[in-house]
């Protein structure tokens, strides 16, 4: 016989998380993640900054997304929040979803909403690193100063697989050497100052996938690295996406750098999601003023060097201002008085824009 308080956890636990699907809907299979209506605000004592007001996004398996726009579109807020290492307070996620969707084995999928999740809670835990990671702009700001490469990525592996210290060490030394760093085992027993910047960029790629990861956010991963490094590194990042079967979020502002890796794209404004599509229908058939503008205020190759390049006017609207129809008017050259209610996000053959002028 079960004492009450054994029969309401059994009962309790018997019941399905209300954020929990076992199964799940068949229009999501070949997703691994779908955000739907996210609003994440920072509540400030100048007023709230609405950094995320709205978005929706998916992501599919073994592919790569280009997450682009300027400095305060949102961007790096989007990975913060799939992460739930948004900063609380002032931060918060205020509504939407953030459905991962995973294998369970036996041919079944589970789904569960990070959002529901408590941030410091062991079932975000079990998720960070081991089904969704992510690489830092700088990885002096994520790595351990006072621990050794080796303890670093050996306790994320300790943490999610069953292995002991020495076997840990060992994959460790294996993720290092597939990032293909020099002397991976001197590497091993250094610490991250005793590294460059391009060595320390690669192991913070080995600590991210060091689980094989479902997801890899990465957060502008060369942007602090020269050109040849750079190069190296998005090579290495695209060569470990199709060996770990992963999905890329690339967080970038760099339209160059998403054209050679993204299969989509996906163009942020004020904390919108203002264009999505395939490489092809972003850079080739660019519907929205914004996306417009931000391919045509960068250099081609190739392209006649008396040709100027054309800068988008205007500046991005205060990140407290309250913007009622839409944020990009003040900057459109297309504006009408239509654009004072905010566009809807209209999909077309895949090809999502929020713009009255596309729906015209
Ligand atoms: Fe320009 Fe209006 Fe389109 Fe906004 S909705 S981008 S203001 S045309």
């Amino acid at each position: 016989m079960l004492s009450e308080g054994e029969a309401l956890i059994s009962l309790l636990s018997s019941q399905s998380s209300p954020q929990v699907h076992t199964q799940t809907p068949a229009h999501t299979r070949d997703l691994v993640l779908d955000i739907q209506r996210l609003r994440t605000h920072y509540f400030l004592e100048k007023g709230t900054v609405k950094a995320l007001d709205g978005v929706d996004l998916q992501l599919k398996r073994n592919s790569t997304l280009g997450l682009v726009g300027e400095s305060g579109s949102g961007k790096s807020v989007t990975a913060r929040s799939i992460m739930r290492i948004i900063k609380s307070p002032p931060g918060k996620i205020v509504d939407g979803e953030i459905w991962l969707h995973r294998d369970s084995g036996n041919g079944t999928r589970k789904s569960v909403d990070l959002t529901k999740l408590d941030p410091r809670g062991a079932d975000i835990r079990n998720i960070r690193g081991k089904e969704v990671s992510m690489i830092f702009q700088e990885p002096m700001t994520s790595l351990n100063p006072l621990h050794t490469v080796s303890r670093q990525i050996g306790e994320v592996v300790r943490l999610h697989q069953n292995v002991n210290k020495k076997e840990a060490e060992a994959v460790a030394l294996e993720m290092l050497q597939k990032v293909q760093i020099s002397d991976a085992k001197t590497r091993l027993k250094q610490y991250p100052h005793q590294l460059s910047g391009g060595m320390r960029q690669r192991v913070m790629i080995a600590l991210a996938l060091s689980c094989n990861p479902a997801i890899l956010l990465a957060d502008e991963p060369t942007t602090a690295l020269d050109v040849t490094v750079q190069a190296q590194i998005l090579d290495l990042m695209q060569g470990l996406k199709d060996e770990f079967n992963s999905a890329i979020v690339l967080i970038t502002h760099n339209l160059g750098v998403v054209s050679q890796m993204a299969d989509h794209i996906a163009v942020m404004y004020f904390g919108k999601i203002v264009e999505y599509g395939t490489v092809q229908d972003v850079f080739h058939n660019p519907q929205h003023p914004y996306t417009v503008g931000l391919l045509q205020s960068i250099p081609v190759f190739g392209k006649k060097s008396h040709s100027k390049l054309v800068p988008i006017r205007g500046m991005v609207p205060s990140a407290t201002t309250t913007i009622q129809g839409c944020a990009f008017a003040a900057r459109c050259p297309y504006a009408s008085a239509k654009c004072q209610e905010p566009p809807p996000l209209i999909e077309s053959n895949g090809h999502k824009v929020a713009c009255w002028l596309a729906q015209s």
